[in-house]
């Protein structure tokens, strides 16, 4: 058996490996057209920022390691430029010298993973405008951010507010390079649904970082003083010393379409749930496939690490003979701004609504961990699920404790098929330090179960004033907070004072309460 792998670092590496494991036999032959062979892309930005200051620990393996351990034949410089399906070659280019050879194969695994968007603009080729993706990028970057040249980076754009972008310029910041981050959304991380990143975009600009949101780059051009001028759609122009492009990334497929492998709606590459392609012992996995989504319909391109290393796993399990299937995505992601995490799983709102897809939704606000105990504040927690039987949809979590815990709980729960009511059971770890002994999952889940039941009927900002026509509307708050801000039209009635004064309203008239977190309203419409 012989099997070759095209791209050596999550999906490429993890089959590799786990061939290995399920065969002593086998000869595995890895090409990579890189330098580097089962680097932590994740941790790139974080060398930038000097948090991880030994480049090293970013290179995991080599060749040679990867050659006693495992015995791979793992070929840095070889890139695969064609495969050809029916003689069970690939031809590889050695990239130091030109030459050209094909290599045979019984099996062979496409994990060339996605590249940087670019966008076609004016000037984009300046040579201090980068993508962040591979060893070499991160290096270009942090030269520029440590002056080599002797004249450190002081100012940074970086296109794109994704997970990418904000790791980027968290650690720009963290070198005291001042930075602009421009996205085209009016919101920043798109995967999430607006009312959870406007805390977490305050929270950034507290910080002196710049965001520019709902405009994009138009073009890039050099100023009279030899700096990098980006220009905005929205006509505004910014000089800086240094541009990163996170713009998104697209599934690299040129060698597989040209070879005849099918590829989906997505443009990814098309696999079945054991990850062969169409053609006969060709498998693909990683950033380059397209999968199905455990909520949504049809097939869809998640590109994170978790679901790369484990469809090259699973790859790997049916070229040996076993028959393994892949479970379906749902793009579980996590990032970090400072101290404050924002977090989501399964479906957002956005996504749901576009699919036609019925759901009805709650928000919490509790703490991280009991309040008495120092160290914690209140997060955001978003839980969406099937109006009709609760069955968990997706989630989404922004807040400074315990956020990666809630995404993670959700994740799972979301995967088991749970619903709200479950939620409501769940028994969690629970000290002071920790969490609460109603936990935020089991507070998501008291409130889904009441506006299930119809113990309660929420009203949502999008629907006013809608909503408010023909109807009373009560603010619960406090005076003083009623006198900073309310809705046009709001009564303040205090909660403490909602008893006694509902006793001589008119019944036939509908009331819409509010408060600042749902709670003090819940309590009043009781
Ligand atoms: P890759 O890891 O990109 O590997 C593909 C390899 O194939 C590349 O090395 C490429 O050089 C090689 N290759 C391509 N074409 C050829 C060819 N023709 N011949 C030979 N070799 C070829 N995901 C998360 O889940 N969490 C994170 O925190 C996170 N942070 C990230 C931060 C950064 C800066 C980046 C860039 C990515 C991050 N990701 C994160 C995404 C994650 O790294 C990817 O989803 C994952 O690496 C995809 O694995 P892959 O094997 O499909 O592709």
């Amino acid at each position: 058996m012989k099997i070759v792998v095209d791209g050596g670092v999550a999906a490429g590496m993890s089959c590799a490996a786990r061939a290995r494991r399920l065969d002593e036999q086998a000869e595995i032959v890895v090409f990579e057209r890189a330098k580097h062979v089962s680097f932590a892309n994740c941790g790139l930005p974080y060398h930038i920022g000097d948090v991880i200051k030994d480049r090293d620990r970013l290179l995991l393996q080599t060749p040679e390691s990867l050659d006693e351990s495992l015995a791979l034949d793992v070929r840095t410089g070889h890139e695969v430029v064609s495969l050809d399906a029916q003689a069970k070659t690939v031809t590889v280019r050695v990239l130091d010298t030109g030459e050209e050879f094909a290599e045979s194969y019984d099996a062979v695994a496409l994990c060339p993973g996605a590249a940087p968007f670019v966008p076609p603009l004016p000037g984009v080729d300046h040579p201090n405008i980068h993508v962040l993706r591979r060893i070499g990028d991160m290096d270009a970057i942090k030269a520029l951010v440590d002056g080599t040249d002797g004249h450190p980076a002081k100012h940074a754009v970086v296109i794109g507010a994704g997970y990418i972008g904000l790791e980027v310029a968290e650690n720009f910041h963290h070198r005291g390079v001042e930075t602009v981050i421009v996205e085209m959304a009016d919101q920043i991380i798109p995967p999430l649904d607006r009312e959870l990143t406007t805390q977490m975009e305050s929270y950034i600009r507290a910080h002196g970082v710049t965001l520019q949101l709902g405009t994009q780059a138009a073009a890039f051009s050099e100023a009279p003083d030899g700096r990098l001028r980006v220009e905005l759609t929205n006509n505004a122009f910014i000089e800086t010393d240094l541009v990163v492009l996170a713009a998104g990334v697209r599934p690299s497929t040129e060698i597989a379409a040209a070879a005849g492998v099918e590829l989906g709606p997505r443009g990814g590459i098309a696999v079945d749930q054991h990850m062969r392609t169409n053609l006969p012992d060709v498998y693909a996995a990683g950033d380059a496939v397209e999968v199905e989504h455990l909520i949504l319909p049809g097939p869809y391109l998640v590109p994170l690490a978790g679901p790369a290393n484990r469809q090259g796993r699973v790859a790997a399990e049916n070229i040996c003979g076993r028959d393994t299937t892949f479970g379906k995505v749902q793009g579980t992601s996590i990032v970090k701004m400072f101290d404050m995490v924002a977090g989501g799983t399964g479906a957002n709102q956005k996504q749901l609504t576009a699919a036609g897809i019925p759901f009805d939704r709650v928000q919490v606000h509790p703490s991280g961990h009991a309040g008495y105990y120092p160290g914690t504040a209140k997060m955001h927690l978003k839980v969406l699920f099937d109006p009709e039987d609760g069955r968990l949809l997706g989630a989404g979590c922004v807040g400074f404790d315990g956020v990666d815990k809630r995404i993670d709980v959700l994740a799972t729960a979301i995967r088991a098929g749970m619903t709200i009511y479950d939620l409501q059971d769940l028994e969690l770890a629970y000290a002071p330090p920790f969490g609460s002994a109603k936990d935020p999952i089991n507070m998501a889940g008291f409130v889904g179960s009441n506006l299930l039941k119809g113990d309660v009927a929420l009203w949502y900002p999008s629907e006013y004033p809608g909503a408010t026509e023909g109807a009373r509307i009560i603010d619960v708050r406090g005076p003083e907070e009623f006198a900073v801000w309310h809705l046009p039209g709001a009564e303040n009635l205090p909660l403490p004072t909602n008893r006694e004064a509902c006793g001589s309203w008119d019944t036939s008239v509908p009331l819409r309460d509010y408060c600042a977190e749902r709670f003090r309203s819940y309590l009043a419409s009781r």
